[in-house]
């Protein structure tokens, strides 16, 4: 019997995965889980709408979702339509892929107000993932603030900054690039709670902004170290180098007065958010100042606030845990040894490792727990259903599954409907999706 693997979660650690075990053992029968009908996870719903060439990475996970021994169900969730514990029994081996979708959140008071969002909510809805069609982020604003320091948090002020030109090329939903073009949004501060040094944005990202068609950055000369100083001195040559490069860029920004664009991107160091100011919604932010003492942000006492209506906390994300799995709950994520959680059970990605790294770090989980399962099994698969056995459970349990094929046919829709430069006109709700392909 070859192999019976399900795959929950279809984003990049997925996809590695799937890649890796097709080549170690390729008579090894793989089935993708996917909650939503669209494959690619984060590629798809996080990496942002206006760098297309970043999303191009799911053209190579395609090859693989069409191989010959690989199926897709998507629209198919772990623990609303089958059970890890069914999966277990129905598979060989069932690897972990989902990520860690959820919004870290901020716990300052004030922050449940209207006009704070998290970023996985925020780069959510523009980015048309369905759980976020409904969000209502309140753009009639003139000023924002955007908290944090990596490129998420750049993602999230270069989409509110874009112009309606810039919009157009990306693939923004029509109903978000309506919302963002209406807004009279002037001024969005980013706030990095230790310095320019120890920023997490890459240096293509910052640079980025500087060729914004309305949109000029600000920095303040004032918070630029003249060098790196002597806590990087350990820093290994190409980690130094990116920090020496977003410092040249930041002092070329110091030199621009706010009057050359009508629109500004602020970046702002040494401050942590403390109070969200107003009354139902917000009215403002205050800031404690900060000073960095061994590598750490230390509250200074010295508060200071921003007129501004919309907060967006890019703080990191966070997975849940799931039913049926151990969780750590100190560390967000299901506990395992390089992968392997239990006989049988294996995790990659983000629900394996934490939120962090790029698209590419997650390839290294695929082949570690490609190996593992390949060991594991030294005389090929049990006695388990696999595919014909999930596909027994969904029917008698009413669930419409979405094949690769069915999403290919959205996929071509999408291409399709797109207008002008834009790349593809999302679907952004379930329903839309399902009612395209069955009517
Ligand atoms: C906003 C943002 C922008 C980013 N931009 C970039 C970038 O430009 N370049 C770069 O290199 N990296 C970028 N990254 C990082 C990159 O996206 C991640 O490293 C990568 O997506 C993590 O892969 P993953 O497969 O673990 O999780 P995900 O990509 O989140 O995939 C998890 C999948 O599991 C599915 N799933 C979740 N729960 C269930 C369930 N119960 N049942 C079935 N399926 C489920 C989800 O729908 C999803 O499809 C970005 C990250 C974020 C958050």
């Amino acid at each position: 019997m070859p192999l019976s693997i399900a795959i929950i979660g279809s984003g990049p650690a997925g996809f590695y995965t799937a890649d890796a075990l097709m080549r170690a053992c390729p008579e090894c029968e793989i089935n993708f889980i996917e909650r939503l009908p669209s494959p690619y996870g984060l590629i798809r719903g996080g990496v942002a709408p206006d760098h297309q060439t970043t999303k191009k990475v799911a053209k190579k996970y395609e090859r693989t979702a069409l191989m010959e021994h690989v199926d897709y169900y998507g629209n198919v969730e772990l623990n609303r339509d089958v059970s890890l514990q069914e999966f277990s029994e129905l598979y060989d081996a069932v690897v972990l892929a989902v990520g860690a979708p959820n919004d870290k959140k901020m716990t300052i008071p004030g922050s449940d107000k209207y006009g704070v969002v998290g970023s996985a909510a925020f780069v959510g809805w523009y980015n048309g993932h369905p759980d976020f069609r409904d969000l209502d982020p309140g753009l009639n604003i003139d000023t924002a603030a955007v908290i944090g320091n990596g490129n998420v948090a750049m993602d999230v002020a270069r989409v509110l900054l874009r112009s309606p030109e810039g919009l157009a090329k990306s693939d923004v939903p029509d109903h978000v690039a309506a919302r963002i073009s209406a807004s009279p949004i002037k001024d969005v501060y980013m706030y990095g709670r230790r310095g320019p040094v120890e920023a997490k944005f890459t240096n293509v990202e910052l640079r980025e902004i500087k060729n914004l068609n309305h949109t000029v950055p600000m920095v303040r000369a004032e918070q630029l170290p003249d060098d790196l100083g002597a806590a990087f001195g350990n820093l290994d040559s190409r980690d130094r180098r990116l920090r020496e490069r977003n410092l040249k860029s930041l002092r070329e920004y110091a030199a621009f007065t706010g009057e050359e664009k009508p629109k500004r991107l602020h970046f702002e160091f040494y401050a942590s958010p403390v109070e969200i100011l107003g009354g139902e919604r917000v009215e403002g932010l205050r800031l404690e100042k900060t000073r960095v003492v061994d590598g750490r942000a230390e509250g200074t006492g010295e508060t200071f606030d921003l007129a501004c209506g919309l907060v967006v906390a890019a703080i990191g994300y966070r997975s849940d845990p799931i039913e049926g799995a151990p969780y750590d709950e100190a560390r967000g994520i299901i506990p395992n040894k390089e992968g392997r959680v239990s006989e049988g059970l294996y995790a990659v990605g983000w629900i394996k490792r934490g939120p962090s790294g790029v698209i590419s770090s997650n390839r290294p989980d695929g082949e570690i727990v490609a190996g593992f399962i390949h060991d594991d099994f030294p005389n090929g698969g049990g006695n388990k259903p696999g595919r014909a056995g999930l596909e027994k459970l969904l029917k008698e349990r009413d669930v419409r599954w979405v094949s690769f094929a069915d999403w290919q046919k959205l996929e071509a829709m999408e291409l399709e409907n797109a207008e002008g430069p834009a790349p593809r006109k999302k679907f952004v709700t379930i329903e839309e999706m399902l009612n395209a392909l069955d009517g």
